[in-house]
């Protein structure tokens, strides 16, 4: 696999639908809380500003209101001097009228002057001077007023000539008894008295408090630093000030700091208070606001994902908790039906692990479990099975000493049921066990029988191939006898007896073979080659298949490695397996013509085969047409034959059949393309090559 691969699988693993909907939920649960802060904190926002600005708005008329009540006792004070006024008095008298006037501290001084704004008298002095005030706008505005229709003036700041301090002028027209202009009263009202008052007022630094006249002239200004006079006519916030409702929301023209707050105008007067709270200061408690929610937010968030997770992790738990119910149940059944399996007759049950067999219930069989148990803790047991992964069909023998058992089992490596591994990667397996013993005394009885009954076919051929020698030695001895008589040299002589000496050790071999042929096979397996079964088998019945004109080839791989067996029962399988070809051979010819050539190959070859120790292959196979279908299954049962009576008994392949499994190997059949094709396979000795030797014709 390559890179690109790997991580294709990586992300399709990351994006399986369960995990996109646990991601949806954990951003989904983090982000509550957070959207949740965010409305909070712009709900705040706004509610600060408009308190602040309500602040401002309930300040400025209070201010207003302040102004005005100061602004109307002065004017009272005024009007009740004009009343009294008329004219005729002179600047002493005035002046001590003046003087005598109850007037708020704020209030510099009070002045009048005549007709043409020439000082009459202040409270300050009699004004004996006569300093001429025409050219002040205060007093220009009022000359020539009717005092029944003029309104107070309120001037902007000007620096009083008689205090020399700053203040603002109110001024009034007079009137003299017949009702005519009589000359101007002004009071001046110290502008230091709104400025010390609005300063006091403000909380922060950057709050501003500002009393404008509606000409842009400022009469006073309290902010970080104070001011007066500036003109803000042209200046648009002031435009907009008296447009809007009072609402005030810019940037000072003077100090360049943005504000919130309100302006309040006076219905008497054209002037307007204005109370604005610095923007910066107002957002800062929302920034500790905005800090506080955002803390929380994230406290909360975290608090909510732990929550996830740990309901999340709960979740588990309980699916593990109900996959252990569900692994218990298995493990249960699994103990019931391995414990009913163990309940059959003959059959024994082991559970294998690391630590060792221990049985599931009990066996009828008292002789098997013991043996069993010390067979499956062995060195051997474990070397055959390591790395098992399918159920392995294994035929031992068991023996300890005193009894001898013939045991068919079926070694099935576990998966466990909690563990994700394949099985074969733990020790667990089950073995299940079935006593042989007492099918295979049958089937060697069988066997046995089945000899016999070969015998008499064998002998048939055996008269033949003995036969033929004996023709030779009798030629060769008459030949030699002739010889004699002629008196030939004594090279002729030897020649002759030598060919006789050769056809006599040719009988005694195939004598041999009819005695390992005949005798009962109780000997423990040793180490043969494989071909030397093949040669024996052919040297018993090869002159009969001579006669039958069936030619046998043999096709050994060199270089073979040595099995262990008997190899006068191997050798009977062979004979078994090439009969029942000639068989097939002969019933063919029967059908297609005596013409039909019959062939038979033997081929001798190694097999390796994965996860499985090398075994040797024994090959026999025909041209005789094979085996129909339906009868392949049942060829290997006992007394199962296709052939008359007399000829066939059936026994053959089953007997051969259960001496291929008592060498540990097995014998199984295929079509091929002309006829049978029957396989011998053996475990071979591994890394013992008895000797080697070429494809023979
Ligand atoms: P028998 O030879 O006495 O019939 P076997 O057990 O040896 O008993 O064989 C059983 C049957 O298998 C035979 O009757 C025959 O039908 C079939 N058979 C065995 N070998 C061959 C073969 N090479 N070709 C076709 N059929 C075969």
């Amino acid at each position: 696999m390559n890179g690109n691969e790997a991580w294709g699988d990586r992300l399709r693993g990351l994006v399986n639908p369960v995990t996109l909907m646990l991601c949806s939920l954990v951003v989904l649960v983090g982000l509550i809380p957070f959207a949740a802060a965010l409305v909070l904190y712009q709900l705040h926002s706004r509610t600060v500003l408009t308190e602040a600005r309500d602040s401002a708005h309930r300040t400025a008329t209070l201010l207003m209101r302040s102004f005005e009540q100061s602004i109307e006792r002065i004017d009272a004070v005024l009007q009740d001097f004009a009343e009294a006024y008329d004219g005729t008095a002179s600047p002493v008298q005035v002046y001590e009228v003046l003087r005598s006037l109850r007037l708020p501290a704020a209030v510099l001084q009070v002045s009048v002057t005549d007709t043409s704004g020439v000082l009459i008298a202040s409270s300050l002095s009699p004004g004996l001077e006569r300093m001429d005030l025409s050219d002040r706008e205060h007093v220009r505005v009022q000359i020539g007023k009717d005092r029944a229709n003029a309104e107070l003036y309120i001037s902007r700041p000007v620096l009083g000539r008689l205090s020399q301090t700053w203040g603002i002028q109110l001024s009034r027209p007079l009137a003299d008894a017949e009702g005519r202009f009589a000359g101007v009263v002004v009071a001046s009202y110290a502008i230091s008295d709104f400025i010390d008052f609005y300063k006091q007022l403000r909380t922060e630094d950057d709050m501003l408090i500002a009393l404008v006249g509606r000409d842009g002239i400022v009469r006073a200004r309290a902010a970080r630093t104070t001011s007066f006079g500036d003109d803000v006519s042209a200046d648009p916030a002031f435009l907009a000030a008296w447009k809007h409702d009072g609402v005030y929301d810019q940037a000072s023209p003077f100090d360049h700091i943005a504000r919130i707050g309100y302006s309040v105008a006076s219905r008497k007067y054209p002037i307007l208070v204005l109370v604005a709270h610095s923007r910066a200061v107002v957002e800062q408690q929302s920034n500790e606001f905005r800090v506080a929610i955002w803390s929380t937010a994230l406290g909360l968030s975290v608090a909510l994902l732990i929550v996830v997770l740990l309901g999340g992790r709960y979740l588990n738990l309980q699916k593990q908790l109900k996959a252990n119910e569900v692994q218990a149940l298995a493990r249960q059944r699994e103990a019931n039906v391995l414990e009913a399996i163990s309940r059959v007759p003959g059959v024994a049950v082991m559970h294998v692990t690391a630590a060792g067999a221990s049985e599931v219930g009990t066996t009828s069989n008292a002789a098997l479990s013991p043996m069993l148990r010390r067979y499956l803790a062995s060195g051997r047991f474990r070397v055959l099975v390591r790395g098992l992964r399918e159920p392995q069909l294994r035929d031992e023998h068991l023996s300890d000493g005193t009894s001898e058992l013939e045991v068919e089992m079926v070694v099935a490596p576990l998966q466990g049921i909690e563990r994700a591994s394949p099985p074969g990667e733990g020790d667990d397996m089950v073995v299940f066990a079935v006593d042989r013993t007492q099918r295979r005394m049958e089937e060697n009885k069988l066997y046995q029988m089945s000899k016999l009954a070969s015998l008499g076919e064998v002998a048939t051929g055996l008269a033949h191939e003995i036969n033929q020698p004996l023709g030779v030695i009798r030629l060769a001895a008459s030949n030699a006898l002739a010889g004699m008589k002629k008196g030939l040299p004594a090279d002729h002589l030897a020649a002759k007896l030598d060919r006789i000496i050769q056809q006599t050790v040719r009988m005694s071999r195939i004598i041999d073979h009819m005695r390992i042929f005949g005798r009962k096979s109780e000997e423990e397996l040793q180490p043969s080659h494989p071909t030397d079964a093949v040669d024996g088998a052919l040297q018993v019945v090869g002159a009969h298949f001579r006669l039958d004109e069936i030619e046998v080839t043999t096709q050994y791989e060199p270089d073979l490695p040595a099995v262990l067996c008997r190899q006068d029962q191997l050798e009977q399988v062979i004979i078994n397996l090439l009969q029942n070809a000639r068989d097939a051979i002969n019933e063919r010819r029967a059908a297609v013509g005596e013409h039909f050539p019959g062939r038979i190959v033997v081929r001798v070859a190694g097999e390796a085969r994965l996860g499985v120790a090398e075994q040797l292959v024994i090959e026999v196979s025909d041209n005789g047409g094979g085996i129909p279908e339906e009868m392949v299954d049942r060829i290997f049962q006992p007394f199962f034959t296709t052939k008359p009576p007399g000829k066939g008994t059936g026994l053959g392949l089953s007997v051969s059949f259960g001496i291929v499994r008592d060498h540990g190997g097995s014998l199984s059949v295929r079509n091929g393309s002309e006829g049978a094709i029957f396989s011998i396979r053996l475990p071979s000795r591994l890394g013992a090559p008895l000797r080697a030797s070429a494809v023979e014709g």
